[in-house]
């Protein structure tokens, strides 16, 4: 089944305003409360509450995700959705007033301009996607658990998994980039700590006469925060041109600074910084060392992404990317979020229906 969106070209985010994002808010390290565990969707809600192609349709109209009634641009009545002809599911805008037309003035499917537009799967498969997606689940998973297999639908296929995982992706990429912008504060500030370490995704070794030379990313983070910032060292550099204008663009002057002994870093406290190198010793400033503890929280983040990327299969082409689908759901994670409305509120930022 080939299918295609092009969601950048058309209907791309427009307009940013910070009311399309919700403030993480002060992470605060603990269990979620009964209440709050059960609001949130699990595989059975899924099943129950969006089982059938109704209960889907009214999920997408009060999520925003389609449309619940439009006005005639002509006439300025509100137009009637008919299921007859045309998208039978989700129907289609028609005005009422009568014109030369036949069928009245206007026709404008429901589906136009929206996540399901184009769409040939089923609308319950859509969501059951949908939520795969954002519990992270393999595609042997999805085939294998999917509810609907050998019932009123067909079995998925696993481009058509791709292909809607990838539609999810997408959108939840531009989402979480756009709020990362509207949210940006610089970590740190003085009297706070923040660690800073580099290190390189993907192994360098001659792979079928093919030299994979990696990625350099450089990670921060403060300490008593779970705001991580990971920046793909643009070119692969890792000098001090390079870093030094990264940490500027994250970190607040005055900040301590934990970094090991690259030579790119040597100049930091020029820039503002106070900073603390691991095993480096100086007889003329003995405060200037951090021992191995002091840099465990961004050392630990490493193995966490690099699983995380392995798994994905990840290649020059989609390693920015893969990058901030981790930190959207390592952010997800932490904040203690509903995985899937976190995917639907991407998806209603992005396809937006008006
Ligand atoms: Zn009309």
């Amino acid at each position: 089944m080939a299918l295609t969106k092009s969601q950048s070209e058309s209907t791309g985010p427009t307009c940013v305003s910070t009311s399309d994002f919700q403030h993480d808010g002060l992470y605060t390290n603990r269990r979620l409360y009964v209440s709050e565990n059960l609001n949130m969707w699990s595989f059975k809600d899924i099943f129950t509450k969006l089982g059938t192609h109704q209960q889907c349709l009214a999920f997408s109209e009060q999520q925003g995700l389609i449309l619940k009634e439009k006005m005639c641009p002509k006439h300025h009545t509100v137009m009637n959705i008919s299921y007859t002809t045309g998208g039978k599911i989700f129907g289609t805008f028609r005005c009422g007033k009568r014109t030369r037309k036949p069928g009245g003035c206007l026709r404008i499917s429901r589906k136009k301009g929206t996540f399901f537009e184009n769409t040939v799967l089923d609308i319950v498969h859509v969501y059951y996607l949908i939520y795969a997606y954002s519990r992270g689940w393999s595609y042997d998973n999805v085939i294998f658990e999917d509810p609907y297999k050998n019932n009123k639908f067909k079995c998925l296929s696993r481009n058509t998994i791709s292909d809607w995982f990838t539609y999810c992706k997408e959108a939840v990429i531009i989402y979480y980039l756009e709020k990362l912008n509207t949210f940006s504060r610089k970590i740190g500030g003085p009297g706070k700590i923040v660690q800073i370490d580099k290190s390189k995704f993907g192994k360098q070794k001659h792979k079928k006469g093919r030299y994979n030379e990696g990625h350099w990313v450089l990670g921060l983070i403060e300490d008593g925060s779970e705001d991580l910032r990971l920046e793909v060292c643009p070119e692969n550099v890792t000098s001090s041109d390079v870093i030094i204008p990264l940490i500027q663009k994250h970190v607040e002057v005055g900040t301590t600074l934990h970094t090991d002994s690259w030579h790119a870093y040597d100049h930091l406290s020029d820039y503002g910084y106070m900073h603390k190198k691991l095993n480096h010793s100086d007889p003329d400033n003995p405060n200037s060392t951090v021992d191995r503890k002091n840099m465990q929280r961004i050392e630990s983040q490493w193995r966490v992404a690099k699983r995380f990327l392995k798994l994905k299969n990840f290649n020059d082409d989609n390693f920015a990317d893969l990058l901030i689908e981790y930190l959207w759901r390592r952010n997800i994670i932490k904040y203690k979020k509903d995985a899937f409305l976190e995917v639907i509120s991407a998806v209603k930022y992005v396809y937006k229906v008006e």
